[in-house]
């Protein structure tokens, strides 16, 4: 059976190293870092994401600021608000809660934050400096960047030799995933719903990443025996063996199957999950070190 992944010790260890990291930036007499966040509407989903993410910047010693804003506010309003805390030095890290209202340009309010406080990294200054190996001052976002920490755990920083498959291809999950595994000198190749024969192709990685939003679409036969298989994936499927309207959350990949083949596998939940809150705050203590003038805590 394949080593399970412990996204959530993973994720707990990032957060001790960003509150140590937050604790020497004061005792260097600098601004503690603060992460603000911005929530437009009532997103039940969205609302749970907030207030953890707040939550998880309090305990890492941040000035944590949110702004919780109605589902009528303006694309204007909403561009004050950004300008404003582009502007504001106490202010290292700026995170707007997508999805926006429809009648929000979600790409025009995204492009509006200073790269330099995008610590979610989908300013296109960011996603150019990943793509292009500026890695000193580059934010990746955040669920891939956890991803490759978990494969790191796993297979160590230089990936060289290796072949890794990435099913999916968005620009939140896949392809700053898939540019990431060519960084660390993997062999890259990117699935996508037109790929052909995705089975074969899967069976040719050794790190394989599904990040497509299909509940355990990716079966036990299509890993190869002893790859690392990182599943991104969170779907809410029925689950009336637990009760009437019951649910119960699974990943991308057929867990079960997969884990007697792989190598190394992340659980849903509990693998890649909670990495995305703890890569935000390294983000941010990242972007509080370099706003000081100091070199960047690597992770
Ligand atoms: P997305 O934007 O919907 O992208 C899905 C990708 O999967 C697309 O590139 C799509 O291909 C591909 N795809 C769809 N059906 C396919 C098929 N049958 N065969 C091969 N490829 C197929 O999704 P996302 O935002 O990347 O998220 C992916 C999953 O990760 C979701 O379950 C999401 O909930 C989860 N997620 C988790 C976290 C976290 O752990 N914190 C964060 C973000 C996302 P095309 O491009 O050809 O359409």
């Amino acid at each position: 059976m394949a080593e399970v992944i412990d996204g959530k010790s993973v994720a707990e260890d990032v957060v001790q190293k960003v509150k140590a990291l937050t604790a020497e930036l004061s005792a260097k007499g600098a601004t503690r870092p603060g992460l603000a966040v911005v929530i437009v509407g009532e997103d039940p989903a969205s609302q749970v994401y907030v207030a953890s993410k707040s939550r998880t910047a309090k305990e890492c010693g941040f000035h944590s600021l949110q702004h919780t804003l109605p589902a009528e506010t303006t694309e204007e309003e909403l561009l004050k608000i950004i300008g404003d805390l582009n502007a504001d030095p106490t202010v290292h890290g700026i995170l707007v809660q997508l999805p926006l209202p429809g009648h929000v340009n979600a790409g025009k309010v995204i492009q509006t934050i200073a790269p330099e406080k995008d610590v979610d990294g989908f300013h296109f200054i960011n996603v150019g400096k990943l793509g292009t190996g500026e890695m000193e001052t580059a934010f990746v976002p955040c669920t891939p960047a956890g991803s490759m920490l978990l494969i790191e755990r796993v297979r160590g920083k230089d990936l060289s030799g290796l072949n890794a498959v990435v099913v999916g291809r968005s620009n939140i999950v896949g392809k700053p995933m898939a540019n990431l595994l060519l960084a660390a000198n993997c062999t890259v190749t990117i699935a996508h719903s037109r790929t052909k024969d995705l089975p074969a192709l899967a069976r040719s990685a050794d790190i394989l990443v599904a990040a497509v939003g299909r509940p355990e679409m990716v079966k036990g036969d299509w890993v190869k025996p002893g790859a690392t298989v990182i599943d991104v994936g969170i779907n809410r499927i029925p689950a009336p063996e637990k009760g009437e309207g019951k649910s119960r959350l699974v990943g991308d990949v057929a867990y079960a199957e997969a884990a007697k083949l792989a190598g190394a596998i992340t659980p849903v939940p509990g693998g890649v999950g909670p990495m995305t809150i703890a890569m935000l705050m390294a983000n941010t203590v990242a972007s509080a070190y370099l706003a000081a003038g100091l070199q960047r805590p690597s992770f």
